[in-house]
């Protein structure tokens, strides 16, 4: 029986390696990713006079904000349209391989999951013997 399980285990295993292997292959076409996020807003100048300043569907722009993080602190540029469609591709990037390694670290889970229960059931039971006895009564300390 135990090497039945043991072929269940390898057939597992392989699947997720395969799986695994997958999800590296689309990593490897991932290009340049980038922190952040993009936004695209549209602005007052500041002009009382402008119409901008009194209706919202006459704001400027719209113009591209690209903002991240930089040692804790918050930084942001304005980009041009092209830089915009360049970036939000790097931004795009970046949540692809994030998943990407969220899939990977599951599937690791998985496999560690399957290994690790098979050996711990072997290796527990006499530890667990000795646990009752210890947390049991104080006969340790008649001993
Ligand atoms: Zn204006």
């Amino acid at each position: 029986m135990g090497k039945q399980s043991d072929k269940e285990l390898q057939g597992k295993l392989r699947s997720y390696a395969k799986r695994y292997k997958e999800m590296k292959n689309q990593m490897h076409e991932i290009g340049f990713i980038c922190p952040g996020s993009l936004v695209q807003r549209r602005m007052t100048c500041g002009n009382p006079k402008c119409p901008c300043s009194h209706d919202p569907e006459k704001r400027h722009g719209p113009y591209y904000q690209l903002s991240w993080k930089e040692k804790g602190r918050s930084v942001s540029r304005f980009l041009s349209p092209e830089e915009a469609t360049l970036f939000r591709e790097w931004v795009e990037n970046r949540r692809k391989l994030t998943a990407i390694i969220d899939k990977m670290y599951d599937i690791s889970q998985q496999v560690r999951d399957c290994m690790l229960p098979a050996k711990a059931t072997q290796k527990r039971q006499p530890v667990r013997t000795k646990r009752t006895q210890k947390s049991g009564k104080p006969s340790q300390n008649a001993r």
